[in-house]
Formats: C-alpha cells, structure tokens, sequence
C-alpha cells in the first residue's frame, strides 16, 4: 500500500456546488435539485474525482453518495465528447455502476435522470426480474452512456454478446460490503475482466463499513485510490430518535397497531427479518390501514409498483425484509419499526437510516422479545450505545383484547429461518 492509498480524512476547500467546476448542465441540474452546500463525502471526494482520479468511500446511504458518483461520471463524459465522425457501437456503455439490489439500481437511476436532465446522454438501468426483450431492445436503441444494473443481469448480457464493458471509462460499486455478504464477488470478478485495466479506467468504491474482504477488493480494482472516510460521531444519526420496548412476541402486533395509529406517525416503513413475517405482517396489517409490502417473494415490476405508491403517499405503510428495504430512499419516512432485530447489527443501521433523512428527524421504534434480546449485545457494541428498554404502554384497552385475538398469528414469528 502506498502512502496515496492511507486511509485519510481530507480537509476540502469547497462548501458550494458553486465551487466546483461542473458544466452547466449538471449546474443546472443540481440547482433544480435545490442542492447548495455539498454534503461532506461530496466536499471531501468531488475535487478528487473530477480530476479523474479514483476513489474509496466509507459512507452510508444518506450521506449524498450517489451524487457524488454521479456527478463524478457525468462531468467526465461530458469532458470527453464524441467526435460527429467517430463511430460508436450499441452495447458499449461508457460508464457502469453496480449495485447489490434492484431498488437501489431503480433509485441510482432515478437519480441519474435528475442530474442529467438538461443533458443528452443516454442511461440505462438493467436489474434481473425485468423481461429480457425489452431489455434488449433498450440495449439496441442507442449507443449508451451511463449503465446502472445488479451483477447478475450484466453479466447475463455479456454473456449473450450484446453487453460489452471494454470501452468503460468509468466503474462505479456501490455498496461493496452488501455486495459481499450478498455473495456478488464472484459476478463482479468476471464483470471487471471484461473491463480495461484499472489504469485505463476511472473507479469508485462506496462501502458502509470497511473489512479486510472490502479492502483486498479496493485495491485489487482501483488504481491509486483516495480513501474518504466520513466517520460518524456515531454510527447512526443523531436526528433519529431510538426507542426500545420490551414486548412477548404476543404482544408485538397489538404495540405495532397503536404505534400505527398514533397521530404523529405520518409514513412508517415496519421491518421484519424474514418474508415470511413480512407478508405475515402485510395480512394483518391490511384489515386495519392501507399497507404495502416489498420482499424478495414480490415479483420485480409490483415492487417498483409498490414502492411508488408509498413514495408517491397513497400508502403511508410499508413492510419490508432488509434486502427489500436496503434501496428505498424516501425523505419523508417519519417512523421506522423493527418488529424483530436484525442478525446482522449493520442491517439495524441501515433500516434506522431510512427515516432521519435530508434534514428531517425521525423516530425509530425497535421490540425486543424474548427472541430478539439475543440480538442486542451485538448491535450495542456496533453502534457503540446502550440501550435503554421501556415497557410499552398499553394506552388502549381493546389493544390487549386484539392482542389476545392476534395470538395464533404472531406464534410463528419466533423461528429462525433464512432471511430474504
Ligand atoms: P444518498 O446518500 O445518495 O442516498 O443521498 C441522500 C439524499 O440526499 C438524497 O435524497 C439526495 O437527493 C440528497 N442529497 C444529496 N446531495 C445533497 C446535497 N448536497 N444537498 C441536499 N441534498 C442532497
């Protein structure tokens, strides 16, 4: 490792979009956006990338990293046009961005629409669980410029023959510890052996958390990088309020109705490990409020139904399992409930990081059970804070009656299974 390659925590000069040298059309883009004041990880890698150099950030979803990456992409395609005589060929994107779910990749390119706007380039999102015909006739439309996709499906179009990376200028991975756990590696090695050399490219690397796996890749597939760590005071943000309430797994769906019928509790998204529990929940919730739910047991075009319905708030309610949950970026999300804590305690960062977003506050509500509690000692020294239980008050009385006559649904939520 050489010294470029440390991981520091660089001092930036730049506070403003303004300061930064962008072309008008992103300018444009980012004000419409009513983005000013760049966000640390934007401040800290922006005049680092856009210098065409490569990059590793440590930071969460919420942080302003998809900016980041995107604008980064955008400015380097535009500072290298096409000639009108130079030939371009269908299939050959000019930038990739991979991501570890199909709502994140859906997200990314929402994002991307956004910011290239008042632009010509052409982008594409290809995630699995979408009809390969259309797929191919989006492929075969025009030369393509920036590609966003989960690992599996690009490399299915590379295989075809129809998808070819090595005119890549520059490689995005997003959320790489995801990629990880999610067992995406082996995809992504053979994505990467279809791409120039790292010293012929640009790259960028965003991870939530660093292990010794997610810096052996780093450095395998980037060149020289600028390492941005934004570390958090604390792992979670201070403007999401953490409540924990000790309840038997009986009494847990009578809690969650008289938290979704409180006045305050405006768009909740309810968390739970498994889809079985998910669509569980969705059943039961669905006699009393309008509900959606997003599990890896949705087929893809309903999820993306789904998901607009509650971003758009004719839903005010979602369930979901972490993989479902992980891409849904909806700003207004007041309310966050774990139903059962994750196994995994950075899960637990990322469903809490759902709500407390763009400047809101938010409350996460979190029951422990008799099952859950073996997962707190884990989640307490990742977050580095003790949690303070509270027994959860009862305020209705028909609540308790419910609860009771809820008893046959909730006993299987104690099983450990797989989770989505
Ligand atoms: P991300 O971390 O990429 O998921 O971004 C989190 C949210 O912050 C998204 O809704 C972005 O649109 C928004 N965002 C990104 N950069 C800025 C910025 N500089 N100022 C205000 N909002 C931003």
């Amino acid at each position: 490792m050489d010294s470029n390659t440390q991981p520091t925590q660089k001092s930036s000069t730049f506070e403003h979009f303004s300061d930064l040298p962008l072309s008008e059309q992103t300018a444009k883009a980012v004000r419409a956006l009513n983005f000013e004041k760049l966000t640390p990880i934007q401040a800290q890698i922006l005049p680092h990338t856009l210098a065409n150099q490569d990059a590793i950030g440590q930071a969460q979803t919420g942080t302003g990293k998809t900016a980041t990456f995107l604008i980064t992409i955008i400015e380097s395609l535009l500072k290298r046009p096409f000639a009108d005589d130079e030939q371009r060929f269908l299939g050959e994107p000019r930038a990739l961005i991979l991501a570890p779910t199909r709502e994140l990749a859906q997200q990314i390119f929402a994002d991307c629409r956004e910011l290239t706007r008042f632009g010509n380039l052409y982008n594409l999102c290809i995630t699995g669980g979408a009809d390969f015909d259309k797929q191919a006739k989006q492929l075969e439309r025009r030369p393509l410029d920036i590609l966003i996709g989960t690992p599996g499906r690009i490399i299915d179009w590379v295989n075809k023959g129809v998808l070819f990376l090595d005119r890549v200028e520059v490689f995005v991975l997003d959320e790489a510890d995801r990629m990880l756990d999610m067992g995406f590696i082996p995809d992504i090695k053979r994505i990467v052996r279809h791409m120039p050399a790292n010293t012929h490219r640009q790259s960028l690397l965003f991870s939530a958390t660093f292990n010794t796996d997610v810096m052996n890749l780093a450095y395998r597939w980037l060149h020289n990088p600028t390492f941005v760590e934004i570390a958090p005071e604390s792992k979670t943000n201070k403007a999401i309020e953490q409540r924990f309430y000790l309840l038997t797994e009986r009494e847990k769906m009578a809690a969650l109705r008289e938290i979704l019928s409180g006045d305050e509790v405006k768009k909740t998204i309810v968390f739970a490990n498994r889809k079985d529990q998910v669509k569980r929940l969705y059943d039961n919730l669905r006699r009393q409020f309008e509900v959606t739910m997003l599990s890896g047991d949705v087929a893809q075009q309903k999820r993306e139904r789904y998901l607009q319905r509650f971003k758009d708030g004719e839903v005010n309610i979602l369930v979901a399992t972490d993989v479902a949950g992980r891409g849904i970026h909806v700003d207004d999300v007041t309310h966050v409930v774990n139903f059962t804590l994750p196994e995994i305690p950075d899960d637990y960062v990322h469903r809490i990081g759902r709500t407390g977003r763009a400047g809101h506050t938010g409350v996460s509500i979190s029951f422990v059970s008799e099952n859950d509690a073996f997962n707190l000692p884990a989640l307490e020294k990742h977050i580095d804070m003790k949690f303070k239980l509270s027994q959860f008050d009862f305020a209705k009385s028909e609540s308790i009656a419910e609860q009771s006559s809820n008893q046959t649904d909730q006993s299987d939520f104690n099983e450990n299974s797989a989770s989505d």
